[in-house]
């Protein structure tokens, strides 16, 4: 039969139906599990309405030489964002345009202007990042897809999908002429754990908690969890889950800039919500997001690390000799310089009209997060004609990037216990950590992977949305 993401051949059909069977059910066993849209309880009440992840049977393949060059840019991505995030007048200045038509972006300046006017500073800084990649076949060059620097999901299941898959190698090994140590140790849940304990342990105050800041709805709660469970059991510190409504009615900061939310003090504030306008449906979500940053409390991200995750800074770090202005090491500035894909501003006419003429060499791409927001193919040439017709700025709320294409080969993708093998595509996300308090830092790590799988026909990567399923990595 077919073959399992290129090389070996991969087992007959009723081989994969009893290893799927066997995968599913290690799942429900161990937790790598999130909601059920089937029940509708299962957003709000853990433990209620349990579907095991959608996951990928088997992991994707990758040469280490990449595998050893994504780990090694993720310290200097860390630094990059934290040295950015000082700069208050860059992250104003390479956002003004899109201040004037994007409405949450404009938001999210307002909150980090008010910072800057009463000279707002942060002396502990924690950043949990995951920089994301893809290999391009042309090239064959990792290029980075983009960097996230607020609510990065799957650290706690990602950790799960690389066990199961040990676990299925050693099991059917002999079948698959597979190696289970070919897969990464990937523990990025007890390292962000760690990390958060750290900025807790910076903070220094012992009855305090970390507050996680999450949706009224999670389906992905259970990845969550178990960041939860690390911080309480291997460092005994307590979590509290708020909305950010709940902290609009339950929170005060004291003279001293302590912030209190329901009678505790906070250490660190974790946001796994507030990276997207749905999660501000009215004037309370906002002036919580304020108070927050107004308190003395760790927050990751602070507006500044959570403004130099937008696609605009991206973008604007990409230009020629922007990088020079926050690194000094050359050989660092390199590294990241290789792995930068094409990125422009619009303002660029030349290359709008590149985009309109051939669209599918290129994405458009919003100043959102958590996918389904970007604009491919032919949508690409209307959104941007359409733009140019409306005249004005309208063309500065987006990118554009080249688009990155990856070689697709046949997997077996696992969802609500059905395997169907299908051509696809997969996209690396390495975790990082950063701490800092004042000029000390804490921490700058690697702190394991995240591998998402798609269909290669889907332009979209999002796990959540519905578009990708969770994998790990094989090295070759
Ligand atoms: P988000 O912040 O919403 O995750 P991304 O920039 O990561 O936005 O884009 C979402 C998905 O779109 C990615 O996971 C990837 O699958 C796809 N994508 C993004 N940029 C490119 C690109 N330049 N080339 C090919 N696919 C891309
Ligand atoms: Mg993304
Ligand atoms: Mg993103």
């Amino acid at each position: 039969m077919s073959t399992a993401k290129g090389n070996p051949p991969s087992p007959d059909p009723a081989a994969v139906e009893e290893m799927a069977r066997d995968a599913t059910a290690w799942c429900a066993m161990h937790g790598l599990v999130v909601g059920d849209r089937a029940e509708q309880r299962s957003g709000t009440v853990p433990g209620v309405g349990l579907v095991h992840a959608p996951i990928s049977l088997l992991p994707a393949r990758l040469p280490e030489s990449f595998w050893s060059q994504a780990c090694e840019l993720a310290p200097i991505f860390n630094e990059l964002v934290d040295r950015v995030s000082l700069d208050g007048d860059f992250l104003q200045d390479s956002l003004s345009k899109t201040r004037q038509v994007d409405d949450f972006t404009s938001r999210l300046l307002e909150i980090h202007r008010k910072m800057m006017d009463i000279n707002k500073e942060e002396n502990i800084r924690l950043g949990l990042h995951r920089s994301d990649y893809m290999l391009d076949s042309e090239t064959n060059s990792l290029l980075q897809i983009e960097m996230n620097t607020i609510s990065v999901s799957f650290p706690g299941l990602c950790s799960l999908v690389t066990k199961l898959h040990r676990v299925l190698i050693n099991q059917y090994g002999n079948l698959l002429c597979l190696d289970s140590k070919r897969i990464p140790e990937n523990v990025a849940s007890q390292q962000f754990a760690e990390a958060l304990s750290r900025a807790w342990d910076e903070f220094n105050v012992d009855s305090a908690v970390v507050m996680m800041i999450v949706q009224p709805e999670e389906r992905n709660m259970y990845d969550q969890y178990w960041i939860v469970k690390y911080l309480k059991e291997s460092h005994g510190v307590t979590t509290i889950r708020k909305t950010l409504s709940e902290v609009e009615a339950e929170s005060q900061v004291l003279p001293d800039g302590t912030l209190v939310v329901d009678g505790r003090t906070v250490a660190v504030v974790y946001f796994r919500a507030g990276y997207t306008p749905n999660d501000y449906p009215s004037e309370a979500e906002w002036s919580a997001r304020l108070l927050m940053e107004q308190s003395s409390a760790v927050k990751c991200p602070s507006i500044s690390y959570h403004l130099v995750g937008t696609k605009k800074i991206q973008q604007e770090l990409a230009k020629p000799n922007v990088l020079e202005r926050f690194l000094e090491n050359k050989e660092e500035i390199a590294k990241l310089r290789q792995c930068f894909a094409g990125l422009w501003s619009l303002d660029d006419e030349e290359i709008v009209k590149s985009a309109i003429e051939t669209p599918d060499l290129f994405v458009l791409k919003p100043q959102r997060e958590g996918g389904g927001n970007n604009i491919y193919g032919l949508d690409v040439r209307e959104t941007l004609i359409r733009l140019q017709k409306e005249g004005g700025d309208a063309l500065s709320a987006y990118i554009l990037m080249q688009r990155i294409f990856p070689k697709a080969s046949l997997a077996n993708l696992v969802r609500g216990g059905v395997s169907h093998e299908a051509l696809t595509i997969s996209e690396l996300g390495i975790y990082g950590a950063y701490l800092r308090n004042k000029d000390k830092v804490v921490m700058n790590d690697q702190c394991g992977y995240l591998m998402r799988t798609k269909v290669s026909s889907s332009d979209e990567g999002g796990v959540a949305a519905g578009f990708a399923v969770l994998d790990s990595l094989y090295l070759t």
